[in-house]
């Protein structure tokens, strides 16, 4: 991989990133987006393979909201403010929901780049930055 990306000239860490991309070809059998595009990118198809973690926090995050709501009920909450401690773990569910891959990075696509700022250089994006793409760089 070191010796495809010295082909073009220096090692650096965009023609690394380059040589990794050209590595993954877009086999039937790679994950799926969320809008079922078969994932190309190595970084995104990492990022897809990893996202459960954030719905696996996403589920202890429910179980905490209960037990606090179960304590609260108790002479143990009686200093508790359970409806704020609520809004809080909503919020950090929220963050989490937003923080998930979504599709490969439609600006990067639509600009045959290799990262950008829209994908922080991951080459994959959250649903909100996917949205908020024109539309002609979403087809
Ligand atoms: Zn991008």
């Amino acid at each position: 991989m070191l010796d495809r990306a010295a082909d073009t000239g220096p090692v650096t860490a965009k023609s690394i990133r380059e040589a990794v991309a050209e590595v993954v070809a877009p086999e039937p059998d790679n994950p799926v987006d969320a809008l079922g595009n078969i994932l190309t990118e190595a970084s995104a198809i990492q990022a897809f393979e990893a996202a459960s973690e954030l719905k696996a926090i996403q589920a202890e995050i429910q179980k905490v909201r209960r037990r606090v709501k179960a304590v609260a009920e108790t002479p143990l909450g009686n200093f508790m403010r359970p409806q704020g401690i609520d809004i809080d773990l909503k919020n950090a569910w929220r963050q989490l929901k937003h923080a998930a891959p979504y599709a490969e990075c439609p600006y990067c696509r639509f600009k045959h780049t290799h990262g950008c700022d829209a994908c922080r250089h991951s080459l994959w994006v959250n649903k909100m930055v996917y949205d908020t793409a024109p539309a002609e760089m979403r087809e």
